[in-house]
């Protein structure tokens, strides 16, 4: 662990709201449970989801990995619940017992609720994300693929915003159920985030239901780095080796949604064959029960366990992780 903690690498990948410490999330659920104000979701679908996170199986399929969203949504819905997460989130990657990484890129969806706009949903995040240093993180606003055209326009505009005001705000990605959505009504989105200087990266190629014409037309709004890219065809493999786009490997999310068999089928392996850009990330730790210590373990395990890389090996995609950050 000495090893993997010494090597300077940077997180590109983690969900605020998927990488909760579970002892917050179990604390906002008794909170939730016991006040008296109108509920937004029933307390058994609060507990039912609690209970698969703490003891329950491991997930069977990537669907009933966003089922489990209503519930973590429904305890951090108000601007001090929010603060609370994003402070213990910072806290576990920086300042826990096991520090994790160099440098982090938050990413989250800004969701409107009943006690916060969407703008106040970014604001509560980075008056957080800003008390640590530039060089250690920034944030990345999230747009869900079952967004309308007007929420994701919406979204993009206040990022561009609070960028030209001199908040953190680095990048924006393309996440949510990946079935969702018609990608052609993204491409204004994408093309006024990056005019407005900031950085892109997408959840693409996901699942076997997303077509190469979906893959291909993403790949045209030309994204700086992909998240997961499992089910690239050869035409999407040699646009991506092309523009060198960093693909933002998360080897255990995959093995657990069950996108990709075994990690000797990972697709990480083609990448470090043609040495092309990734990073090591994890995605969301609390339904994964990992960390990016965990993730990069995998990385040196000896074969089934792991791909069994040399040390000189990890530190160079820890190394390149760094070099895919969002200026
Ligand atoms: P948040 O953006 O609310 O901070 O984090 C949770 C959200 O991230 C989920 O509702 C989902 O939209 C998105 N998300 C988390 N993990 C994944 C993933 O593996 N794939 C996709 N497509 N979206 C994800």
């Amino acid at each position: 662990i000495s090893f993997l903690q010494s090597i300077p690498k940077a997180e590109l990948h983690a969900h605020l709201n998927g990488s909760i410490p579970i002892q917050i999330l179990q604390e906002l659920a008794s909170e939730y449970l016991s006040s008296t104000s109108a509920r937004s979701i029933p307390d058994s679908a609060v507990q039912e989801s609690i209970q698969l996170l703490t003891t329950g199986p491991a997930l069977d399929k990537i669907d009933d990995f966003f089922l489990l969203f209503p519930a973590i949504y429904a305890l951090t819905s108000t601007p001090d619940a929010l603060q609370r997460v994003t402070r213990a989130v910072l806290h576990d990657f920086f300042d826990g017992d096991y520090p994790q990484c160099t440098y982090l890129e938050l990413r989250t969806t800004p969701r409107s609720t009943s006690s916060m706009d969407r703008e106040q949903y970014l604001l509560t995040v980075l008056d957080e994300v800003e008390k640590y240093s530039p060089e250690q993180t920034g944030l990345v606003v999230s747009l869900d693929r079952r967004m309308s055209a007007e929420v994701m326009d919406e979204c993009v505009e206040i990022a561009v915003r609070l960028r030209s005001r001199g908040r953190r705000v680095l990048g924006v990605d393309l996440c949510g159920d990946p079935t969702a959505g018609n990608v052609q009504a993204f491409e204004d989105a994408f093309r006024r985030a990056k005019e407005g200087g900031l950085g892109v990266t997408m959840h693409i190629a996901e699942t076997t239901n997303n077509t190469p014409e979906e893959t291909l037309q993403l790949l045209s709004y030309c994204p700086e780095r992909l998240g997961h890219a499992t089910f690239l065809n050869d035409e999407a493999i040699s646009i991506v080796l092309e523009k060198k786009m960093c693909i933002e490997i998360c080897l255990t999310s995959n093995l657990l949604c069950k996108t990709v068999p075994t990690l000797e089928a990972h697709h990480i392996k083609q990448y470090l064959n043609s040495n092309h850009p990734i990073s090591i990330c994890t995605d969301d730790t609390l339904p994964f029960r990992t960390s990016l210590l965990a993730e990069y373990a995998l990385l040196l395990a000896i074969p089934p366990l792991g791909l069994g890389l040399s040390e000189d090996q990890v530190r160079r995609i820890g190394e390149m992780s760094l070099q895919a950050r969002f200026r």
